[in-house]
């Protein structure tokens, strides 16, 4: 190109960044005549209306008593239902490739927040293994071009050796500007030794002075309550070697401390003994790694699996995680939906919409799963001035079901559409 053409291509571009952008007014968008179920107590709205301007909720209710702008974009949506996006209080991201860990980059953090997104997950919570490519994403999704999860990071999962080092790990993950810090309590079925309590209580104290909650993996009952006495924020895992009791619930409530299932978490751990039914769903499929499906169909893993102890120890925890989530959530402790998807045959999307399915067989209602993973959630991780509900101010993101959750909660897999910010998500 000569120079010429070369200076009036540039000063072109330059003119068209100057007048183009700035100049348009915001765009509002009219969703109108679905069934809206807006994540608060109120009953459901029949022919609703929602505004939503630059990437956020600006009004939400009966057609009737909201105002559509001259000019709006509409989509018509008569006849869905529509709810908001689910938020993931426990998975991670980022990491995983096929059967194996350890592959964090910013291409497979981007990867996975399209998937969870694709399933209506539109806001995760990575409790670990977090590196930089996620923090910038987090630090990214502020915008209203927004059309994939959101993601908030724990970092590394921080495991100290001494009080001193846990003060230096939990300064380096303030200094990384994580949004929680987590540890694990617990000795894998009695495999490896557990975190010392002096341990752990200097990472609580040390996090809690840099203005940062703590989550915890954990397993035992027992561990659940030290924990808690130390100052844990959050309960990352289902209490799985016994009953809960009502010291526990008691000390649940008084810090009104949430408590996250992971009910899938454990399906993991045995359900490919043999090749589960869902293998055959097409809405698994077009989102799954089906490197790693393929690695799970194989006789011989199938075999180890059916052979192993811990695969059999995990699946009658499941049981107890069963019982203890219906009581914890009938004597009122705040039951934050997770997973612990991302790890290898933890199936980010597909497990959440499993996970909901699976607390309503252990004794939750619709409206109970539903508030668990949506305004709970976004509650529990202190993401609810912004997330969890369809609200004026709050982010506009939402799932557009083709049947009603709370008639079914398995109506959570009709999935018509997913918007973030507004915008529709590619599915
Ligand atoms: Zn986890």
């Amino acid at each position: 190109m000569k120079s010429t053409s070369l200076f009036l291509a540039s000063a072109a571009i330059a003119l068209l960044s100057v007048t183009t952008p700035a100049q348009q007014p915001a765009q509002t968008t009219a969703f109108t005549g679905a069934r809206v179920i807006d994540g608060t107590d109120r009953a459901s709205v029949d022919n609703a209306t929602i505004l939503v301007r630059d990437g956020r909720i600006v009004a939400v209710g009966a057609a009737n008593g909201v105002t559509i702008p001259d000019g709006a974009r509409r989509v018509p949506l008569a006849g869905k239902t529509v709810i908001p996006g689910l938020v993931n209080a426990h998975g991670h991201v980022g990491n995983t490739v096929g059967m194996e860990q350890g592959h964090y980059s910013a291409a497979n953090v981007s990867r996975d927040l399209s998937t969870y997104a694709a399933y209506g997950v539109t806001t995760v919570f990575s409790l670990g293994d977090d590196q930089a490519a996620g923090i910038a994403a987090r630090d990214a999704q502020r915008t209203p071009s927004l059309d994939r999860a959101r993601l908030f990071v724990a970092g590394p999962v921080l495991a100290p050796k001494s009080p001193a080092d846990a003060v230096k790990l939990v300064d380096e993950d303030a200094a990384m500007k994580v949004d929680i810090v987590k540890i694990r309590v617990d000795d894998n079925l009695g495999t490896t030794p557990k975190m010392a309590p002096e341990i752990y209580k200097a990472v609580i104290a040390e996090a809690h002075k840099k203005g940062l909650r703590v989550a915890v993996h954990l397993f035992y009952l027992q561990d659940a309550k030290a924990v808690l006495d130390a100052g844990a924020d959050f309960i990352a895992h289902s209490v799985r070697d016994t009953m809960v009791d009502d010291e526990f619930v008691a000390m649940m409530k008084r810090r009104n401390v949430c408590y996250c299932p992971t009910l899938m978490r454990e399906v993991s751990t045995f359900v490919y003994e043999s090749t589960p039914s869902w293998f055959s769903d097409p809405l698994f499929v077009k989102h799954a790694d089906m490197a790693a499906v393929d690695a799970l169909k194989q006789p011989a893993r199938q075999q180890a699996m059916a052979a192993s102890t811990t695969a059999r120890r995990y699946k009658a925890g499941l049981e107890v995680a069963n019982r203890n989530l219906k009581k914890l959530s009938d004597s009122g402790v705040p039951i934050a939906m997770g997973t612990d998807t991302g790890p290898p045959a933890r199936f980010q999307g597909y497990f959440e919409l499993m996970e909901l399915e699976m607390m309503a067989k252990a004794g939750l209602t619709p409206r109970q799963v539903l508030a668990s993973a949506t305004r709970d959630a976004a509650r529990c991780m202190k993401l609810d001035t912004e997330l969890g509900t369809l609200e004026p101010n709050k982010w506009a993101d939402f799932v557009v079901l083709d049947a009603d959750p709370l008639a079914d909660i398995s109506n959570v897999r009709k999935i018509s559409a997913v918007y973030v910010a507004g915008n529709a998500v590619s599915r």
